[in-house]
């Protein structure tokens, strides 16, 4: 654990700027993912995340935002080989068992196989958790929103994929709050890197980290912003009323509306354009550093892609399996998700070196206040 000083002798700049310094390193940079630990981390509770943070009461300069932040600097190999005790040399990270599996409870409406809400029920249920950190919507809006589920019943219409930004994290201050002690969280790739970011370099008042005992990843190639993509595309060019979409996936090349009337295709080219600057730069599809990665890719449909990574993620996952909780299927191969590892790495790259040609800092391209 680092102490409260070296952490703020690490940077003086989030010490002598508070929350400025957040904006300028961070936000106005384009390099936030939407995480949610800089309004979790924060003592006054003073910032706010929906798409990206907002400063809504008066700092008081500690620095805990910036240094708590996942993109203010990150060591994946430390943290890698922390959570593992090795790197490994795996295209897509380590694993102790990889299975495509399905929930038998008819009452989970999974995005894909509802693996990530069945294991949380289980989880709850054998109270090998207190709590779980997950993402809940506005059925009107399809606005995402995080969410602290203490029982089976909160976990009711958290399943399901909303492609715009859910700042999950922010429920860690929830779980503090309420003194949980074991934890799972649910998140992107870049939300998991965060997770071990404020576990490896820990803030004594900030208190949060020791309390998350499972870190679930979702598989992510790319989120977008909630106005382009749903105002923007879905609403205003292909004139699906968000109040009456039930569902939104993304198969092939396609993303795909379904509403009591049928599905609307639209091409992922037009959504691309809505991305996320902060997704940009992101190198992990898979979720490297979570104890348990979970997709679609490779499996069939119906069915969650899942990747057991650490041995308390492997023994959760036999143990569950052994409960007959699941169908399941083995996976021969996994082309697909490889193929999107490489070009998400790859793309990262392009875009790194843009913005050093471009020398930052960078415009403030995504930010409406
Ligand atoms: C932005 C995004 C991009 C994705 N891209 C891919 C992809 O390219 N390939 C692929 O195979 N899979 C992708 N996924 C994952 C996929 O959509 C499913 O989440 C995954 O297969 C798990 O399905 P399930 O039925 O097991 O989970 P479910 O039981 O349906 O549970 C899904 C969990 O995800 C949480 N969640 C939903 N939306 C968000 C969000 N925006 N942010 C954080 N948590 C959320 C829910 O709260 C829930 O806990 C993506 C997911 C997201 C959110
Ligand atoms: S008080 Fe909150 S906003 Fe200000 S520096 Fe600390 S964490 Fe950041
Ligand atoms: S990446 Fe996360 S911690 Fe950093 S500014 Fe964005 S929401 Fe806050
Ligand atoms: S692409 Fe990366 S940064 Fe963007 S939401 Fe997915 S995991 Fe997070």
């Amino acid at each position: 654990m680092i102490a409260k000083d070296d952490i703020l002798q690490y940077n003086w700049q989030a010490r002598e700027e508070g929350y400025t310094a957040l904006e300028h390193e961070i936000i106005f940079r384009d390099l936030c993912c939407g995480c949610g630990v800089c309004a979790a981390v924060c003592p006054e509770k003073v910032i706010e995340v929906q798409e990206f943070p907002k400063l809504t009461g008066k700092c008081t300069n500690c620095g805990y935002c910036l240094m708590q932040c996942p993109r203010s600097f990150f060591f994946s190999e430390e943290a890698e080989s922390k959570i593992f005790g090795t790197l490994s040399q795996e295209l897509l990270g380590r694993m102790e068992t990889k299975l495509a599996a399905r929930t038998k409870d008819a009452s989970i409406k999974g995005q894909d196989g509802g693996f990530v809400t069945a294991l949380l029920k289980y989880a709850l249920e054998k109270k090998i958790i207190d709590g779980a950190i997950v993402s809940a919507f506005d059925k009107e809006t399809w606005m995402p929103r995080a969410k602290l589920a203490t029982s089976v019943k909160d976990l009711e219409g958290t399943s399901g994929t909303r492609y715009s930004n859910s700042p999950n994290l922010v429920a860690l201050l929830d779980a503090k709050e309420k003194n949980l002690k074991a934890l799972a969280v649910v998140g992107l790739p870049c939300q998991i890197e965060a997770v071990r970011k404020i576990q490896n370099y820990q803030i004594e008042e900030v208190n949060l980290a020791n309390r998350i005992k499972l870190a679930i990843a979702i598989f992510c190639s790319s989120n977008f912003l909630y106005d382009g993509l749903m105002k923007k595309l879905v609403e205003g060019k292909y004139n699906v009323k968000i109040k009456d979409i039930k569902k939104i996936d993304i198969k092939g090349k396609n993303l795909l509306v379904y509403t009591d009337k049928g599905k609307t295709e639209i091409p992922l080219k037009e959504a691309y354009k809505e991305k996320r600057e902060g997704c940009k730069v992101c190198t992990d599809f898979p979720g490297k550093l979570a104890d348990v990665s979970v997709g679609a890719v490779d499996s069939q449909g119906g069915f969650s892609t899942v990747f057991a990574r650490t041995k308390f993620g492997a023994e959760l996952l036999n143990r569950i399996i052994k409960d007959g909780k699941f169908e399941t299927a083995e996976i021969k191969e996994l082309r697909v998700a490889e193929a999107l590892q490489t070009k998400k790495a790859e793309n990262a790259v392009k875009e790194i070196r843009a913005r050093i040609m471009k020398e930052l800092p960078l415009p403030f391209k995504s930010l409406k206040w």
